[in-house]
């Protein structure tokens, strides 16, 4: 529908809510009361329910007639007058398992199953828990109140610290002024550890019971400093007196900022401080820094309107990496956003009908679909990394300061962001970064030798098709070249004879030094050349740089890999893991050219072995005492492809480590242990040892561990144990909603398994609409399937399938994008097979 929707706001602006809520769990149902005191501004007005009975509203004490909507989640109310008035709305509602609103966690103790009770309001999920205005423009204070069943030895936290319980109903402290979707309450059998900032935050981490003790103390410490550094780097006091971190058995995204109450899905807050890979132990840290970052920036002020949903994200998303880089310095955490969030978004950018960072956004379902994490998250916080890169830092905190001092308790828009950043810095801020936030898509910048002059032009890079419409972006293109300029505008530019200036400077001509800048980079055969004879004297970035880029290109078809495959073996004895990381990323992506268990394949294989086995002599399978953390880093990379390419001695090592800890496997060392439970499936793999694992994962409170095997079992080859583990999908029991994704992408991934994933997911795709649909996650198990498939068989089964839903509200973008990105790669691997093949095996000869 074309007709524009107002905003609820509009017409009725709460100032206060009085909620009060009573939630059965034996009988799955809550009933409550929404006292809300607000301004009308027309005497017909708007609030928002969903999934809510309305029993009865009034108005200033008196019975008013309302209208409930479910088509638009609303209740629509007659009022008497305009201006000041209090409707009071009496409601009662189902509990359900949909990880949405007021829902149930489910888990175990000692063999005895419990729940915790947890909410999850963003984006338009409030109005499922109580009646209200669930825009984000609508800000009010709040006061909770909540009755539930309660037993002996249960607690309740909600973003404010309780101030009484008076016949079993628990009443909270008035919030700030603050957004619906902030709202946060849990309660159960809770375990907690507490600590003080230096500034007098209570800082606390809230977790079942069924997690040890010590699991919660890496959280409890990173989230401590991470107040403390945010407070001094914005300038600006944590804005509320606790700070609680819950982490919830059943949780659909990664974790949630509600404001003073973080909730988390448990492998993202809690792990065995003993055995647990640095690896994890970086992501764990970087998404605590990343939701206490939006105690500010989201939560204390906020986005107006969804549109402007990137304000939340990429800024947080940026600051995840300050505040770890400051407070864990030797961690080099930046290397983690090279290799993870730098690949995804010039991935997910160069596909034609991407959404753009900045985007319109009006009914719920659309707005649940614009959180793209490689756009809205990675692609957005490089956006900042640039204008970071632009004022400085000094800058950056004054024009923060102003901002939070400005809009506080408040809500802004992208255009107050870039004043304060602009008057700080004097640098007209906005209108370079809005060639990147308004446009989708990234410009490859080609740089050439022509009539001895060295120029550059740009164009918007593609993979697969792209209709070209003539963006042009200003791009900071960061040359180690002094005569470059900062920022190119123009789609070309010359600089200067190409002889004198590389005489002069003595050293190939580079551009996007640090890659911090969102594009790349053709340089033609002469200035590659170069390059390439002085790749050694390259910086860990730089390579990795080369290595990105040629990769792109290659899925680009502006290069091919036949041309990267000679190449690779020249970073094989890298030190450095973020190049470790492009390398093995590129040789990755040559799996797709070979046809499973076929001559092709064996060369692979072989290529894989040369690329890694120094390194396996060199890093060994076990971790040792006081290694680097490139080391540590490496050698997950390492042994991946050395089992790939079945080299003896690796799978040798990981059978004995297998057998020596046969009978307390949680105990293998967690930078390792996946690879050892994967090699044992796949090549001694049984029923009994199936039995056993499935067994150790139901057990297990640790969700390393959980993924470790979910990553070994999805990996069997035995047709009957595929089709048992394809069985246990729907057995929330075994595998939570949560986790499901994880197994069927490895299921999907294997190719003794594909058949059997594609068809369950075809055949009981209202079941997984009905059991995961309501919420944000659902598109990315067709991101997943487009991730994998490269046949023309497969993607005429994909269309068929997944075209007659291309009118599903939230899954259109998705799925137009997604058949885009499997029929590139058809086209690719049917054009180049054959040149890629003879590459792979000349490399190896
Ligand atoms: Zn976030």
């Amino acid at each position: 529908m074309a007709e524009h929707l107002t905003h609820f706001y509009e017409k009725f602006q709460p100032s206060h809510y009085n909620i009060y809520l009573d939630i059965n769990r034996e009988s799955k149902h809550f009933s409550g009361t929404s006292t809300i005191t607000g301004e009308a501004k027309t005497s017909s007005i708007s609030v928002h329910q969903k999934f809510l009975t309305i029993e009865s509203v009034t108005v200033d004490g008196n019975d008013v007639p309302f209208k409930t909507d479910n088509d638009n989640e609303a209740i629509h109310i007659d009022l008497p007058k305009t201006g000041e008035v209090t409707l009071a709305i009496k409601f009662s509602a189902k509990l359900t398992d949909t990880m949405m609103g007021i829902y149930p966690s489910y888990y175990e103790v000692d063999g005895v199953k419990k729940q915790i009770i947890g909410t999850q309001f963003e984006t338009t999920a409030a109005r499922q828990a109580f009646p209200c205005v669930d825009e984000p423009e609508a800000k009010a204070t709040f006061d909770l109140a909540i009755k539930y069943d309660e037993h002996e030895g249960e607690t309740i936290i909600s973003n404010m610290p309780e101030v009484k319980t008076e016949n079993g109903v628990h009443y909270f402290d008035t919030t700030m002024r603050m957004s619906s979707y902030l709202i946060a309450f849990g309660f159960g059998e809770l375990q907690s550890k507490e600590t003080t900032t230096k500034s007098g935050v209570k800082v606390g981490v809230f977790a079942t019971k069924a997690h040890k003790a010590d699991e919660l103390d890496f959280a409890l410490d990173i989230a401590k400093r991470s107040i403390e550094f945010y407070e001094d780097f914005y300038q600006t006091p944590y804005p509320l007196p606790h700070s609680w971190q819950l982490a919830l058995p059943d949780f659909s995204a990664g974790a949630m900022e509600n404001w003073g109450l973080v909730t988390y899905r448990e492998a993202y807050l809690l792990l065995d401080p003993k055995n647990t890979s640095f690896e994890m132990k970086q992501l764990v840290a970087t998404v605590i820094a990343h939701e206490l970052a939006h105690q500010w920036f989201g939560d204390l002020v906020t986005m107006k309107w969804w549109d402007d949903l990137w304000l939340n994200e990429s800024f947080a998303n940026m600051m995840e990496y300050v505040a770890i880089d400051a407070i864990e310095p030797d961690w080099h955490i930046w290397e983690v956003f090279q290799t993870s969030d730098v690949p995804a978004a010039l991935q997910r950018d160069a596909t034609d009908g991407v959404q753009s960072v900045h985007v319109q956004v009006e009914n719920p379902a659309e707005i649940d679909s614009i959180f793209d994490a490689a756009i809205v998250y990675a692609k957005g916080a490089r956006m900042l990394v640039m204008a970071r890169a632009l004022v400085g830092d000094e800058a950056l905190h004054k024009g923060l300061k102003n901002y939070f001092t400005a809009h506080k308790f408040h809500n802004a828009t992208g255009a107050d962001l870039w004043s304060a950043l602009g008057d700080a810095s004097g640098i007209d801020v906005g209108s370079i970064m809005n060639s990147w936030l308004e446009q989708p898509g990234y410009p490859v910048v080609t740089a050439k030798v022509e009539n001895g002059n060295l120029t550059l032009s740009q164009h918007q890079f593609f993979i697969g098709d792209g209709k070209d419409a003539g963006r042009k972006w200003q791009i900071p293109l960061n040359s180690n070249y002094d005569v470059v300029p900062e920022i190119m505008s123009d789609k070309t530019l010359t600089i200067g004879n190409y002889d004198e200036l590389r005489q002069s400077t003595g050293k190939p001509f580079f551009l996007n030094v640090g890659n911090n800048s969102h594009f790349i980079i053709q340089y033609d055969e002469t200035l590659m050349k170069d390059i390439l004879d002085h790749v050694n004297d390259l910086d860990a970035i730089s390579q990795l740089q080369i290595l990105q880029d040629l990769r792109l290109l290659a899925d680009g078809r502006k290069n091919s890999y036949a041309n990267i495959v000679p190449l690779l073996p020249r970073f094989a004895d890298s030190h450095s893991n973020i190049v470790n990381a492009a390398l093995y990323r590129a040789a990755n992506n040559l799996k797709k050219f070979v046809t499973p268990k076929s001559p092709e394949e064996k060369a692979l294989k072989e290529l894989f072995d040369k690329l890694s086995s120094a390194q396996l002599d060199r890093l060994g399978f076990a971790p040792k005492a006081g290694e680097s953390n490139d080391d540590q880093l490496t050698r997950p990379y390492i042994l991946s492809a050395g089992l790939y390419a079945e080299n003896a001695d690796a799978m040798a090592s990981a059978h004995s480590l297998f057998k020596e800890n046969e009978n307390h496997l949680a105990d293998l060392s967690a930078d390792v242990r996946v690879f050892v439970l994967r090699n044992e499936v796949k090549n001694f793999g049984s029923q009994a040892l199936f039995d056993k694992l499935l067994d150790a994962y139901r057990k297990t409170s640790d969700a390393s561990y959980k993924q470790d095997i979910c990553a070994a079992l999805t990996s069997t080859t035995d047709p009957k144990l595929i089709a048992e583990l394809v069985g246990k999908f729907e057995e929330a029991d075994t595998i939570k909603p949560q986790d499901l994704r994880a197994w069927f992408r490895g299921v999907l991934a294997n190719d003794d398994g594909q058949q059997a994933a594609w068809d369950w997911i075809r055949n009981d795709w209202q079941w997984l609409e009905d059991t995961v649909g309501g919420d944000m996650e659902f598109a990315t198990y067709i991101t997943v399937i487009s991730s994998v498939f490269h046949t023309p068989q497969r993607l005429e089964e994909f269309k068929s399938f997944f075209e007659p839903k291309i009118p599903t509200p939230g899954l259109t973008r998705e799925i137009k994008m997604d058949i885009s990105v499997i029929d590139s790669r058809v086209q690719l691997v049917q054009d180049e097979k054959d040149a890629v093949n003879e590459a792979v095996s000349k490399t190896v000869k």
